[in-house]
Order: structure tokens, then C-alpha cells, then sequence
């Protein structure tokens, strides 16, 4: 089959490799439908995660058909479209039990610790998977589980709530885009902040009741657009550029979740602030079955629309990460092997 692979300190190239053949009990090999590019991606490019296991093929964002099962899967069966969460979770430790799986110690994120997607078959287990509902596009079902579950997850965590005022930033990014749109389905009042003046129409008809453009100070527009009291809660995607000007456009008692950061390097931010306005900062990661599964029957409800910029095949790839980096992607870029 074909797939997309990384060494060490190397750049993505196509390669033909076997297709996995051996599956454990509990597994299942997928054929790929499509697979998103992710900003994570361009991260493990660049080594930054230094337990990547090299050489590895790329890629956690995984819709597919199910081509086999291993003995021991009841819930699936060929045939079956199916989405993946971007890791294997252990199944057996305190916060898979729970249903915390995202939080678990011992998963393996796909592209990192096990090949990934951007490959015609891939190799998964049964704990990963959640069924596609009548009605999701293959788009839909791609961005389900690193894009929209994802946000859900993130707006759970701050318990954001309707008729609440949300900022976002990066909104015209494949996470952004859609966080307006999950905060507009979920009745809240949007402010959408971009760099790229060009992507304002977009992030408009994604629901974002107001756009602010290349501020150069993010914050006394925030305070400008909701009569001096700051947002309820900021989904903060681009991360440390932003971090500082989003924290100062937070309300008395405001809570801000970090889903992403473009920019590995430590920040600093004014914990007097935090104290004097009750602020709280919320991590986010990744999403659980749970809600890649709401996310899926939102999709098929059309309360979600993927906004997609790209869908290329698997030999551009390279092509996909540059548009990333570039940020000349309005929406998300997918592979389709
Ligand atoms: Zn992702
Ligand atoms: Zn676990």
C-alpha cells in the first residue's frame, strides 16, 4: 500500500509499504476514506515530540471502512464506516474506566507512538472506534474526532454555557472555523478574531457574529464589541502569540480553554489578573468516544458544517503541510488516499 512516512529529522515522503496483515484479537484494519492534516502533524516534522517511534507513517485523524476484524471484535463488521480517536486508549486504567480515555497514561496517539493514517489501510483497535451515523460525508467523519469532538470537549471544559459571549481565535484555521460553529449551534453570541483578512467572509458564514481582523489590540475590541465586560470564555487555538491579549479579553470571572499552540516556547501572563477577576485557564485535549460521537450526530444533524479548503491526494502531502504553515487554508486540509 501506499503510505506517507517520516524519519528521523526527515521531511514526509510517499513510500509503498506492506499493508498490515497481522491483527491482534481486538483489532481491526481500516481502508482509509480520508484522513486530516493537522497542526500536530507539522509539530512531529519538526521533532517535536521526542518519543516519536521513527520511522513512523503519519497521521491520527482517521475515517475509513472496515476491511477486517480480528477474533475478539463484536461491535464492527467489514463494511462498517467508522471513525477513530487520534489514540489507542489502554482500556483497563482508571480514566479509560471512566471514560476519560483522552486523559489515559498509556494510549497510543497514532502517527507518534503507532502508524498512522495517511496510508491507504490502517491498523486499529476496537477501543477507538466510533460508528458513522446515516448522513456524514466522509469530510464530516474526518474532522470528527481531532476538530469537532475535540471542541466539544474543549467547551465542556469550560462550562460554557447558552446565551454565554465566546471569543476565538484562529478562527479561520481548521479548529477555529469550527469552533464558531460549535458555539453558534450551541446559542452562544460569537466574536471570531483572524490575521488573514481574506478569511473574514468565511468565518462570517460560519456563524461568527463579529470578526475582528489583524487587531493590534485584541482585547480593547473584545471589550469594545461587548460594552467593557470581556468574554465568557475565549477557545484559544493559536496559543502562545495570543495567549496574554486573550486573558485580558476575558470577563470577571471568565474562563479561558487552551486547545492549541502554534509555538512551542514558554509564555508569560499576568497572574494578577487571574486572581483580581476570578479567570480560570482550562487545558484541553483531544476528545472521547463520547463526544466524537456527538460531534458525529451534530454533523449528521447539519448543526455542523466541515468547512474543508483542500482534499488532496496522498502523494501531495507535502503540499498540504506548506499550506498549513503558510496559513492559506481557510477550513481544513485532508488527504484522500
Ligand atoms: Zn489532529
Ligand atoms: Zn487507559
Amino acid at each position: 500500500m501506499k503510505a506517507v512516512r517520516l524519519e528521523k529529522g526527515g521531511r514526509p515522503e510517499l513510500h509503498e509499504v506492506p499493508t498490515p496483515s497481522d491483527l491482534k484479537s481486538d483489532q481491526l484494519l481500516l481502508k482509509l476514506e480520508m484522513t486530516g492534516i493537522c497542526y500536530r502533524d507539522l509539530l512531529t516534522v519538526d521533532g517535536f515530540f521526542p518519543n516519536t517511534k521513527y520511522p513512523i507513517t503519519l497521521g491520527h485523524e482517521i475515517a475509513g471502512t472496515v476491511e477486517k476484524v480480528g477474533e475478539n471484535v463484536t461491535d464492527f463488521r467489514v463494511g462498517d464506516r467508522v471513525v477513530s480517536l487520534i489514540y489507542e486508549p489502554c482500556g483497563e486504567c482508571e480514566d479509560c474506566l471512566a471514560g476519560r480515555e483522552n486523559l489515559c497514561r498509556r494510549k497510543k496517539t497514532f502517527g507518534e507512538d503507532i502508524d498512522g493514517s495517511y496510508a491507504e489501510f490502517v491498523r486499529v483497535s476496537q477501543r477507538s472506534l466510533v460508528k458513522v451515523p446515516v448522513g456524514v460525508s466522509p469530510e464530516g467523519a474526518a474532522i470528527s474526532a481531532c476538530v469537532t469532538g475535540m471542541l466539544l470537549h474543549a467547551y465542556r471544559r469550560a462550562s460554557l454555557k447558552e446565551g454565554e459571549t465566546v471569543l476565538v481565535t484562529g478562527a479561520g484555521g481548521g479548529v477555529g472555523v469550527h469552533a464558531v460553529q460549535i458555539a453558534k449551534a450551541l446559542g452562544c453570541r460569537v466574536i471570531a478574531s483572524t490575521t488573514s483578512h481574506w478569511k473574514s467572509t468565511g468565518i462570517r458564514d460560519s456563524g461568527a457574529d463579529e470578526v475582528i481582523e489583524n487587531s493590534t489590540s485584541l482585547s480593547a475590541e473584545v471589550k469594545k464589541l461587548t460594552s467593557g465586560r470581556g468574554a465568557d470564555v475565549v477557545l484559544e487555538s493559536v496559543g502562545t502569540p495570543t495567549l496574554s491579549e486573550s486573558l485580558r479579553s476575558l470577563a470577571w470571572g471568565g474562563r479561558m480553554v487552551v486547545v492549541g499552540n502554534v509555538n512551542p516556547k514558554p509564555t508569560e501572563m499576568s497572574l494578577g489578573l487571574i486572581i483580581l477577576r476570578e479567570n480560570a485557564i482550562f487545558g484541553s485535549v483531544s476528545s472521547t468516544r463520547k463526544e466524537v460521537q456527538e460531534a458525529l450526530e451534530m454533523t449528521a444533524q447539519h448543526k455542523i458544517h466541515p468547512v474543508i479548503h483542500a482534499v488532496l491526494p496522498l502523494e501531495r502531502a507535502g503540499e498540504g503541510h506548506d499550506i498549513m504553515r503558510n496559513r492559506g487554508s481557510l477550513g481544513r486540509v485532508l488527504l484522500k488516499p
